[in-house]
C-alpha cells in the first residue's frame, strides 16, 4: 500500500537548520541540497549563459526537450536526447558543477514502442529520461506543435509501451480548444484538460507513472491526491506558490510572470500551498525555468515569450514555506527528496548542503544574467529597477 507520507531517508529533522533573528524571523538556512525536476536549457549561447545560475544549488535537474542544440529544433530521438546529455554534461565538466541530470525527448510520430524500448533501456543502465507530451498546437507555449495529441500516441502503442516498461510521461496538460474546436482562453486551457481529457488518460493507462507538470489548478492537484497507487504526482513552480493573475496586471514587471499555464488566483495558490507543505510525497518541486532574451520579452502580454526565468528559485520556493511557517523538514521532502524518490535516484548525501542566507545589500532577486554575444540579457522573475518588486529575502550560497 502506497503511503504517501513515507520516506525512508533517516531523521529528517536534522536535514535543515535555520537560524532566526531576534524577531524570531529566518535569517539563515542550512539545508540537504535541492533538485530541478523541470528546467529549461535551450541551446547554444543561452544555454552557456544560462547554465551556472540555473543549476547552481542542485543535485539533480530534468532538463525539457523543447530546446535541441540548434535554435528551433526540439530533443525528438534517441540521439537527441544522448546529445543534449552530452551538452549538458559538457556544461557541468567546465564549470565544475556535481550536478546529475535527466533528459527527455518530445513525443511526436517518431515517438514509437520501439524508441520506447530503448529509453527502458537507457534508464535500466544509469541513464535516468523520460518522454515529455506537449500541446500539439502551435504557440500553446514555446516549441509546442511539433507533437501528437495522447490518442494519437495511444493508436502507436507507445503509452502501452511506457506503462509497461515504467517509462514515465511528464505533460504539459493544457486543452488549446474545446471539443467544438472554439479556442479557449489561457486562464482556462489547465483547467479544461483536467476535466475533459486527463480522465481518459489516466482511466486507459493506470499504471503509467505520469507527473502533472507545472500543476497550476485544484483539478491538477486533486488528481495528484486521488491516485492512491502513487503512479500519478506533479511538479509545482515558485511562480504558481506566490503570484496570481492580478500581479500579471499590476506589476511593472508582469512580462516575466508570463508562462504557461498561466498563474491563477489566491484559491489555487492556497490549495497548491497546502499540498506542498504538506509533506506528501506526490509533489515535487520543478522551477520551470525558462529562459528568454529580454527582446523576445518585451511588448504586449499577447505578444511577449512565455517563460519565467528563476535562477532564484529557491529563494523564492523559501518564501512561499515561510508564508506557511514550514521552513522544516516539509521543505526538505518537497525540494530535495521527493523528486529523487519518484525517479528512483539516490537522495543527496546527508552532508551536501546549500546555505541560504540574507545578503549584505540589497535583497535575493539576482541581477539580470547577460548574453554578450547577443548584446542581450536574460531577466529573472521579479527583477526592476521600479519600487515594486517582490518580496525575496534569500539568496543561495
Ligand atoms: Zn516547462
Amino acid at each position: 500500500m502506497f503511503d504517501p507520507q513515507l520516506l525512508e531517508v533517516g531523521d529528517l529533522t536534522t536535514s535543515i537548520h535555520v537560524t532566526r533573528d531576534v524577531h524570531g524571523v529566518a535569517a539563515k538556512i542550512v539545508m540537504r541540497r535541492p533538485s530541478d525536476l523541470h528546467a529549461h536549457f535551450r541551446f547554444g549561447n543561452v544555454m552557456e549563459a544560462v547554465f551556472g545560475p540555473q543549476t547552481g544549488p542542485y543535485r539533480y535537474l530534468l532538463a525539457m526537450p523543447n530546446n535541441g542544440l540548434e535554435q528551433g529544433t526540439i530533443v525528438g530521438t534517441v540521439e537527441d536526447m544522448l546529445a543534449y546529455r552530452w551538452k549538458l554534461y559538457e556544461l557541468a565538466h567546465a564549470s565544475e558543477s556535481k550536478a546529475d541530470f535527466i533528459v527527455t525527448i518530445y513525443l511526436t510520430d517518431q515517438t514509437t514502442p520501439a524508441v520506447i524500448e530503448q529509453m527502458a533501456w537507457f534508464q535500466a543502465t544509469g541513464t535516468p529520461c523520460a518522454i515529455k507530451y506537449y500541446p500539439p498546437h502551435k504557440g500553446a507555449t514555446t516549441n509546442s506543435g511539433h507533437g501528437v495529441d495522447l490518442k494519437e500516441a495511444a493508436k502507436m502503442g507507445t503509452l502501452a509501451a511506457m506503462q509497461q516498461l515504467g517509462v514515465r510521461l511528464l505533460g504539459h496538460f493544457e486543452s488549446v480548444t474545446d471539443q467544438n474546436g472554439r479556442e479557449l482562453p489561457h486562464p482556462e486551457r489547465a483547467g479544461y484538460f483536467m476535466k475533459n481529457e486527463y480522465p481518459w488518460l489516466r482511466e486507459t493507462f493506470p499504471s503509467l507513472k505520469i507527473c502533472i507538470e507545472h500543476a497550476s489548478v485544484k483539478p491538477a492537484y486533486q488528481a495528484v491526491l486521488d491516485d492512491e497507487s502513487g503512479n500519478t504526482v506533479c511538479t509545482v513552480t515558485p511562480q504558481h506558490l506566490l503570484f496570481t493573475a492580478r500581479d500579471l496586471i499590476d506589476r511593472s514587471w508582469r512580462n516575466h510572470l508570463k508562462c504557461m499555464p498561466i498563474v491563477q488566483g489566491p484559491a489555487e495558490i492556497e490549495m497548491a500551498l497546502a499540498c506542498c507543505t504538506s509533506g506528501d510525497r506526490r509533489f515535487i518541486a520543478g522551477t520551470d525555468t525558462a529562459p528568454h532574451l529580454s527582446q523576445y520579452k518585451q511588448g504586449t502580454m499577447d505578444v511577449c515569450a512565455s517563460g519565467c526565468y528563476t535562477p532564484h528559485a529557491m529563494a523564492l520556493y523559501v518564501e512561499a514555506f515561510a508564508g506557511r511557517d514550514a521552513l522544516d523538514h516539509r521543505l526538505v521532502r518537497f525540494s530535495a527528496l521527493n523528486g529523487p524518490a519518484w525517479w528512483d535516484l539516490e537522495f543527496p548525501q546527508f552532508d551536501d548542503r546549500i546555505v541560504l542566507r540574507r545578503p549584505d545589500v540589497g535583497d535575493g532577486i539576482p541581477d539580470p544574467t547577460t548574453v554578450p554575444s547577443e548584446s542581450d540579457v536574460i531577466i529573472p522573475l521579479g527583477w526592476t529597477t521600479g519600487d515594486d518588486r517582490p518580496h525575496v529575502r534569500f539568496r543561495c550560497f
